[in-house]
């Protein structure tokens, strides 16, 4: 279903970027429609815990905690928040189209803030244990592992967070790193390695799942020797970093290496009236911060090309 509607501000995404472009953008009196995602909705830290590193939270602050936030503040301003999927988007010329849930919107700006997606190792077992015992987030899914064996695969803060997080359910976790140093912030390794129930296995790497129904051992391999061992795990936590998603403006938008090109500082994309922020734009931050850091240019660039169409 189509309506004539041509909005200013269409935002696909709901993360830290998506929200501060609709808070900005709505202060802005654009009234910016947010496709916020059916399952999606709020991006990546609806999956963590505590946030110590967002300014203003000296306590810290949970992340769905945060993203409500957020979310409550863009909808002050008058921002359209839409539970919906984007499914389609035709971002060429001046009035670009967004088909979401079987509606189609039209706007003059679009903001891309569909942040990024889990990366999974590549195993057949990831879809046999899928539910039985594989999973991508810890804060869904750790409460089934109580008193059962975990391993956690990465090396990054991702890892640490969901180990430590973990650390409260399981009888044991398991961190298995593919080198023998992580790339965490010290800070968060730190917590990992003083948390008596997490042990490393460094120079590792899953290669095997197994268990009846149920995963019940992971095999992993040295990244030196070659050897293979087998160890219990009830529970097999991946994490193992983000891929930009950028399904819906693949052959529209110029990409680098998977993520969207802008034109530094600038969030403007290769196509007008297209801005594009957030992790599906950041392969060096990726911070909370930083994403509402260009969540707010988006919404500033938005604006000026919006003005000087109307003042042409
Ligand atoms: P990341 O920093 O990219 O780390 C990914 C980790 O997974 C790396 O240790 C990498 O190993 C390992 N890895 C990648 N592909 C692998 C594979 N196929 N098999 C085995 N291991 C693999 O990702 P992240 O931990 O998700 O963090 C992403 C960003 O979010 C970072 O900037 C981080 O600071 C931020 N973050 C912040 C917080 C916080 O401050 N509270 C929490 C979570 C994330 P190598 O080291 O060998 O490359």
């Amino acid at each position: 279903m189509s309506n004539s509607t041509v909005h200013d501000v269409v935002i696909v995404g709901s993360g830290p970027a998506g929200y501060t472009a609709a808070i900005y953008t709505a202060r802005a009196g654009l009234k910016p429609i947010v496709i916020a995602g059916s399952v999606t909705a709020g991006g990546a830290l609806m999956n963590t815990t505590e946030v110590e590193n967002f300014p203003g939270f000296p306590e810290g602050i949970v992340g769905p905690e945060l993203m409500a936030h957020m979310q409550e503040q863009a909808e002050k301003f008058g921002a359209d928040v839409r539970y919906e999927d984007a499914t389609k988007l035709d971002l060429a010329g001046d009035i670009k189209t967004i088909e979401a849930d079987g509606e189609t919107l039209q706007a003059r700006t679009v903001i891309i803030a569909t942040g990024s997606a889990y990366r999974e190792l590549g195993l057949e077992g990831e879809k046999t244990y899928a539910g039985r015992g594989v999973s991508y987030c810890a804060t869904c899914d750790g409460f089934f592992f109580r008193d059962k064996p975990i391993v956690v695969v990465g090396g990054g803060d991702s890892a640490m967070e969901e180990a430590t997080f973990l650390s409260r359910f399981g009888s044991s976790v398991t961190v298995v790193h593919r080198r023998d140093e992580l790339r965490a912030s010290k800070v968060m390794a730190d917590r990992a390695a003083q948390d008596e129930k997490i042990s490393f296995a460094w120079n590792c790497e899953v290669v095997d799942m197994a268990g009846d129904g149920n995963l019940e051992s992971v095999t992993l391999r040295d990244t030196v020797t070659g050897q293979e061992r087998q160890i219990p795990a009830n529970g097999l936590f991946i994490a193992i970093g983000h891929d930009p998603r950028t399904d819906l403006v693949h052959g529209q938008l110029q990409l680098d290496d998977g993520y969207i090109v802008v034109d530094e500082p600038s969030t403007a994309t290769s196509l007008k009236g297209v801005f594009a922020c957030g992790d599906v734009v950041d392969h060096t931050y990726r911070q909370a911060i930083t994403a509402a850091g260009s969540g707010c240019r988006a919404a500033l660039d938005a604006q000026h090309y919006l003005e000087a169409l109307d003042n042409a």
